[in-house]
């Protein structure tokens, strides 16, 4: 079966398109600027060049419709027929407290990520346009919708609920939910079974440090805490989003800086972060060389992010009494050993030990812990796009 995974923003659209036979991608993109002057489709037939297409695209249709012609195209082109995508699978990031795990769209799931909206303002009407233009462009295949709340679901209340009035929670479900959970499901899994343990065994603790930058306690499998909340906001410092703060200082702020909500809610998630601190770069990789060329903020936003990672894991490994492996992922946790040096050099009062040669790989499955380590630290590249792809095969055909 042939699948296309879409993660559709609001003006962007991703796609790969995996033939699940060997699990292999066939052809990726991305379509951006959609519904403003200057849209653009990026095609990548994989082994071949991109192909860029300028044609407009008024709205998630148009880019649908954009993509198909270039799935399609004589010379370009991966598939001779519409027909020969079995299902489509979505990338939804919030599915409110509805869904523990992904589910075939119908219209009481399309209802329910609606309902969601006012906790995914951002992403989850474009996610619905992404799920619609689809249905419009190819009625009848199925599709299948994966949520990046739902690995979180299993938190026990105690974790989940912030200290504030009861009635928010009843009236409004303000309570932790979580994001990036297809990343912290796959790479607990994959953790697992690089080590040949089950994932009931082991108390593992996965840092997804990309842009966006999260950790899960994973205890026997389940998810038993993690640092986003309500929204991506709350938890680590990160590449623009400032992570948790004192929830005075917008009080304090605001009348000073003449700012009304909106706005300081985007100063937070858009100027805050190593990009707020060092005034630099949101990109680790401008701030690694700023702080080797000297410049102080690169190097204190750099060592903020490392000190609230180190925490947060200690934490963690508090909250579940003990921890057996560590995992990074994602564009920073892959990508940067002397970050993931640092932080574990800082852990080593709780026997985690790691072997720096190793640890002196990028973006590829590596057990980077020392023989002597007591916790496992593993590198394992997470695959969001691969999880959704399987989840749809599996949901679609069960469904038959
Ligand atoms: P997103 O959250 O957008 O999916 P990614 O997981 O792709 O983000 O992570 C992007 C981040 O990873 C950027 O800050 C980038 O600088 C960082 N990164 C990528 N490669 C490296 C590298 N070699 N060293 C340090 N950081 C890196």
């Amino acid at each position: 079966m042939k699948i296309l995974v879409i993660n559709a923003g609001s003006s962007s659209l991703k796609y790969q398109l995996f033939d699940m036979e060997d699990e292999s991608i066939i052809a990726k993109g991305v379509c951006e600027r959609i519904g403003i002057e200057g849209s653009q489709l990026k095609h990548t037939p994989i082994g071949k060049d991109s192909v860029i297409y300028t044609e407009p695209m008024p709205d998630h249709v148009a880019a649908i419709k954009l993509v198909f012609n270039a799935l399609l195209d004589p010379n370009t082109g991966v598939i001779k027929s519409m027909d020969e995508i079995g299902a489509v699978g979505h990338r939804i990031l919030h599915g409110g407290d509805k869904f523990t795990e992904s589910a075939l769209v119908t219209e009481p799931v399309k209802d329910a990520i609606r309902e969601a909206i006012p906790l995914g303002p951002l992403h989850n009407p474009a996610n619905l346009m992404g799920i619609e233009a689809c249905e419009k462009v190819m009625p009848g295949t199925p599709q299948v919708a994966v949520f990046d709340t739902a690995f979180h679901q299993t938190m026990p209340k105690k974790a989940f609920l912030y200290a504030l009035p009861y009635e928010y929670y009843e009236k409004y479900k303000v309570r932790r939910y979580g994001f990036h959970g297809t990343s912290h499901r796959y790479i607990s899994k994959r953790a697992a079974e690089f080590l040949g343990k089950k994932p009931e065994e082991l108390k593992i603790v996965t840092c997804h440090l990309g842009n966006g930058s999260s950790l899960a306690a994973v205890k026997y499998g389940k998810c038993f805490d993690t640092s986003m909340g309500l929204t991506p906001l709350e938890g680590l410092p990160m590449g623009t989003r400032s992570g948790s703060l004192d929830p005075a200082i917008l009080g304090f702020v605001m009348p000073r800086e003449n700012l009304t909500i909106d706005e300081m809610t985007t100063i937070l998630n858009k100027k805050s972060g190593v990009l707020g601190v060092s005034g630099i770069s949101s990109d680790f990789r401008d701030l690694e060389a700023a702080s080797a060329e000297g410049k102080e903020r690169a190097t204190l936003a750099l060592d903020m992010f490392k000190y609230n990672v180190t925490k947060l894991i200690g934490s963690y490994a508090a909250a579940m009494g003990g921890v057996d492996v560590i995992v990074f992922t994602a564009g920073v946790g892959e990508n940067s050993p002397g970050l993931r040096l640092e932080i574990c050099e800082n852990l080593a009062f709780m026997g985690v030990k790691v072997d720096p040669e190793k640890n002196n790989v990028r973006g590829k499955e590596t057990d980077v812990s020392a023989a002597d380590s007591k916790v496992k630290v593993l590198v394992i590249p997470t695959n969001e796009e691969l999880v959704i792809a399987r989840d749809t095969q599996d949901i679609v055909t069960a469904a038959k």
